[in-house]
């Protein structure tokens, strides 16, 4: 059973308004999903509604371990170093020997590139650079999960590149990943499949290549017509 998330029925509303409607599917272990959808379609909301951060009103979400999300916002802390930021969570909430996490955190930093930036605060960092120091602070809990929210979204567009590298990266160790982007070109690249949402529910489930070359319904082909790649 390599199955790590089983979505089942899973139906959320604000209030009187279904955001999520009936949404199924599973994911194996080692898997990239990528979810992509006109704005407000439910992306961030199906995100959260996996990661634990929202309710769910009906239906199931079975999850083999525990998730990382990494966000737009870089949401680090600011008055504490990078590596400070990337021991936090290890030590206060994981209760691990400070030495293990410090040597894993620098491990990180060295992948992401980041080594000489281990005592810089996050006023002293790029956004891309922020955003690799979030991707490891999410990695550094050892998550079966890794969820992205459109994280390049907020980025300079040469800052966009460094931050998905870092993405396909992952993809290469085998990490289990549901990446939301608008980044065409890179979804096509790293997906194993394609889920599109539209008005709260999948439209389409399927693989890249037939998602990009050969759309199923219309409302993905006028979704795609959208972007230029
Ligand atoms: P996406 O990430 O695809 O842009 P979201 O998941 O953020 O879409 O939002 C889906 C829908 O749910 C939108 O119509 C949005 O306005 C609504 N929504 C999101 N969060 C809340 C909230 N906390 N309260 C009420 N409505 C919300
Ligand atoms: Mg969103």
């Amino acid at each position: 059973m390599d199955e790590i998330l089983k979505i089942e029925h899973l139906t959320k509303k604000y209030d009187d308004i279904t955001v999520l409607n009936d949404i199924s599917f599973t994911v194996k272990k080692g898997e990239v999903i990528v979810i992509v959808g006109p704005s407000g379609c439910g992306k961030s909301t199906l995100l959260r509604c996996i990661n634990g951060l929202e309710g769910i009103n009906d239906g199931k979400v079975d999850i083999q371990g525990k998730t990382g999300m990494v966000f737009q916002s870089y949401e680090l802390f600011p008055h504490m170093s990078v590596l400070q930021n990337l021991m936090l969570a290890p030590i206060k909430v994981q209760k691990r020997k400070k030495d293990e996490v410090k040597t894993e955190a620098l491990q990180l930093l060295e992948r992401v590139g980041l080594s000489s930036k281990k005592d810089n605060y996050p006023r002293q960092l790029s956004g891309g650079q922020k955003q690799r120091v979030a991707i490891v602070r999410a990695l550094i809990m050892h998550p079966e999960i890794l969820l992205f929210d459109e994280v390049t979204a907020a980025l300079d567009p040469e800052m966009v590149r460094e931050v998905l590298d870092v993405i396909l990266d992952l993809a290469k160790q085998d990490k289990t990943m549901l990446i939301v982007t608008h980044e065409m070109a890179f979804a096509r690249a790293i997906a194993d499949r394609v889920i599109f949402l539209d008005g709260g529910e999948i439209v389409e489930d399927t693989l890249p290549r037939e998602f990009f070359d050969a759309p199923h319904t219309d409302r993905a082909k006028r979704f795609l017509k959208t972007f230029e790649f």
